[in-house]
């Protein structure tokens, strides 16, 4: 017997099956999909066995060492997922294996994560006296089959041994599961007739996706949990994706209160371990609903009846290394193999989705109205020019005001100042300018080293001075300020209150978020600040007050998706405010009062930003009138890089005649870890052949050592 196995490596020169004896004695152990250990060259890898075959071209195979599963790994279904991501993605196969598993499923030599045994307990028939310490650990089964040593902690290990001893209890090592569920009151709600229809309407559809527009709080989560109900009636399993920062304890708890612990978690603020044990309750078929971050869309749950997407324009969907998936197709893919449907839901879609509900592609589903009954919170633009010389820090005075009337009246306070990761930019503390591309009408990043200020699209630069290009005043100021800054200014204005600081600092470790969450929802602090964190997927009734410090910072992004994220991003933190009985209002602090992403966010209408936003994107040829292509051309020699970027350039123009090229410039993080990058960007509406002349450069790039070509289909970012 021969099998072809695929290795780790992720070196795109060996991404194919080699092939190897398998000794007589581990053939029954063998199978399509599962782990083996192989020699390669001087080293043992792991790889997953891809065929099995009689014979082989090649002479003098070697013998795989080990057989590593007892069940199979990839399934038929997700062995063909890799290959559908190899072709759309590019990418190498076995990197399109290693993402869909969890660490302890993928095939590595160095994994540590393995299965966890436990001590576990079982009542036996049994005719003894016993004492009355004894009598009460005896209860404790009463209606319980078995309980492990953690359940028992209360009782001494002493008397679980006698007890052991005189043959009452029998013990047992059991693989043991390291996520704990908490029991919760089950929680059904009445569906409002608005959400009952959105349900009826989406189980009726004959079209594959529905897109479930609804406002912010009009209780979209109640319509997933009811249509994943309705799908677990038929025998039908679901799988529930969320952006990893809105997967909070919150939701989580909303979903337990409705499914108990029917439910598997994937997402990464969890320990291996306990990912690992989630994954295995998945594959032994433990459970009907799987929720999770991005990759969770590869759960290999069977029969699979539902995909729900919630937060759908959601830039998390997409993965910004490779293979560079998007979360939305694969569901889409998986809808399609298996008669599935595929829920999108958000506020805010993206505009490619409400275009393609508009033209009926999608079956489009409003949800308009809040559930309390209750309009949407009422929104002041602050125009920050005016403030400019009374304001305290980044706090204008009606902000202020507003913030001490709510502190006054016992109720809370969400600010949000986005400020994540990005460089910083250039704004005029005279007349407000932020300093843009003459050609790209996108702002400038300032690159400190080089003291420049460049376009991330065109390539365009310029020499930064404190001059402003529009009032000529020497006015010009890096801004740089982020939450923590915000946080001591608000322990100086506001020294009795007491704020939480949500942010990527003070959530990383295990629980810090779930703590921040709790002590917030609990009433034990009066302000919570933080970045888009703050925005996304919270309910708290007597939060009543949402102030935004500045909602420019994202139109700053050099993107052209910056109005809608900005749109997004506004209308999602507003959507805090008022969730309840008392009404909420709203503050947006901004340098651009007249700016249609920023108007129409304070107006709460999508539908008008989204007519706005497709006449700017038609007129700049971008989606989703155009399909666009990145190419990453990178290496540590600067000049090469450049030149394979021009090489490439020319491969494209007289391939692709129907392409716009542009570039190569350099790329957005031009120097990353001494690499030089260099993009050039593709937009088209038809080019059949684009996969394909593509896939002819990545191959050839595979072969070359000094310099990386990366290709990104529908990037989310450029
Ligand atoms: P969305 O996801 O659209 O923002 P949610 O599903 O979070 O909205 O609902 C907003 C609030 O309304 C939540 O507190 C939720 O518990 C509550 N809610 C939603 N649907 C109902 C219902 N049918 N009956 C009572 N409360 C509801
Ligand atoms: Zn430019």
């Amino acid at each position: 017997m021969i099998v072809g196995v695929l290795v780790e490596i992720t070196n795109k020169s060996v991404d194919r099956v080699f092939d190897y004896l398998v000794p007589k004695t581990l053939e029954s152990f063998v199978a399509i999909g599962k782990r083996v250990e192989v020699p390669f060259g001087n080293r043992t890898l792991v790889g997953f066995i891809l065929e099995i075959k009689k014979d082989s071209d090649v002479a003098n195979l070697k013998e795989i060492t080990k057989v590593l599963d007892e069940d199979v790994i990839l399934t038929k279904e997700l062995l063909e997922l890799g290959k559908y991501l190899k072709k759309t993605t590019l990418a190498s196969l076995i990197s399109c294996y290693q993402v869909m598993l969890p660490k302890g499923y993928k095939a590595s030599i160095k994994n540590n994560v393995n299965k966890k045994y436990r001590k576990v307990y079982y009542l036996n028939n049994y005719d003894k006296k016993l004492t009355a310490k004894q009598e009460e650990v005896v209860t404790l089964f009463k209606d319980k089959k078995k309980l492990s040593r953690k359940e028992l902690k209360d009782i001494s290990i002493s008397i679980l041994n006698t007890l052991v001893k005189n043959e009452v209890l029998k013990v047992k090592e059991e693989e043991v599961y390291r996520l704990d569920y908490e029991t919760r009151e089950k929680k059904i709600r009445t569906l409002t007739s608005l959400q009952e229809n959105a349900v009826n309407n989406i189980l009726n559809t004959d079209k594959t996706v529905s897109l479930l527009y609804g406002v912010t709080g009009s209780g979209k989560t109640e319509v997933y949990m009811e249509l994943i109900a309705r799908y677990l009636k038929k025998g039908l399993k679901s799988i529930v994706l969320v952006p990893e920062i809105s997967l909070t304890p919150q939701l989580i708890k909303r979903f337990e209160e409705r499914f108990g612990n029917n439910i598997a978690l994937l997402h990464s603020a969890l320990l291996d371990g306990e990912k690992y044990d989630e994954y295995r309750r998945i594959v032994k078929g433990e459970v009907d609903i799987v929720i999770g971050a991005r990759s969770a869309v590869f759960a290999p749950i069977s029969p699979l009846g539902l995909i729900i997407i919630d937060e759908c324009h959601s830039d998390s969907y997409k993965q910004d290394n490779n293979p560079r998936y998007n979360a939305k197709e694969v569901a889409f893919k998986r809808a399609f193999d298996n008669n599935a449907k595929v829920v999108l839901g958000s506020a805010t879609p993206m505009l490619e989705e409400y275009a393609r509900g508009l033209k009926n592609i999608y079956n489009l589903v409003s949800l308009e109205k809040r559930v309390n009954g209750k309009s949407l919170p009422k929104v002041e633009l602050i125009d920050m020019n005016k403030e400019v010389g009374k304001a305290k820090g980044h706090f204008s005075i009606p902000l202020i005001d507003k913030i001490n009337k709510t502190l006054e009246q016992g109720e809370q306070v969400i600010l949000l100042l986005n400020r994540r990761g990005y460089s910083s930019f250039v704004t005029c503390s005279n007349c407000g300018e932020t300093v843009k591309c003459p050609n790209c009408d996108i702002t400038l990043t300032y690159h400190k080293s080089s003291n420049i200020l460049r376009c991330h699209y065109c390539g365009y630069a310029t020499k930064y001075d404190v001059t402003c290009p529009k009032c000529h005043e020497k006015s010009l100021k890096d801004l740089g300020v982020g939450t923590e800054k915000i946080e001591e200014e608000l322990n100086k204005l506001f020294p009795l209150a007491k704020v939480l600081r949500m942010d990527v600092d003070t959530t990383s470790r295990k629980n810090a978020h779930k703590k921040i969450v709790d002590t917030f929802a609990r009433g034990k602090a009066n302000i919570l600040l933080g970045t888009q964190m703050v925005a996304k997927g919270l309910d708290f009734p007597n939060v009543t007050l949402v102030g935004v410090i500045n909602a420019d910072t994202s139109l700053m992004l050099p993107d052209f998706r910056s109005s809608e994220k900005t749109f997004a991003l506004l209308n999602q933190v507003a959507g805090r405010a008022g969730r309840s009985e008392k009404e909420g209002t709203v503050i947006f602090q901004t340098f651009n009062e007249e700016n249609y992403a920023i108007r129409y966010a304070k107006e709460n209408d999508y539908v008008a930003f989204y007519k706005e936003e497709m006449k700017v994107r038609k007129l700049m040829k971008y989606p989703p009138y155009y399909y666009l292509v990145s190419l990453n051309i990178s290496s540590k020699d600067n000049k090469l890089a450049l030149i394979e970027a021009k090489k490439c350039e020319k491969v494209c123009l007289k391939y692709l005649n129907k392409t716009i090229i542009l570039g190569p410039s350099p790329a957005s993080i031009f120097k990353k870890q001494n690499i030089y990058h260099y993009q050039l960007i593709l937009k088209y509406q038809y080019q059949d052949n684009i996969y394909e002349v593509l896939e002819k450069l990545v191959e050839y790039y595979a072969t070359i050592n000094k310099v990386n070509l990366d290709v990104d289909f529908n990037p989310i970012h450029l």
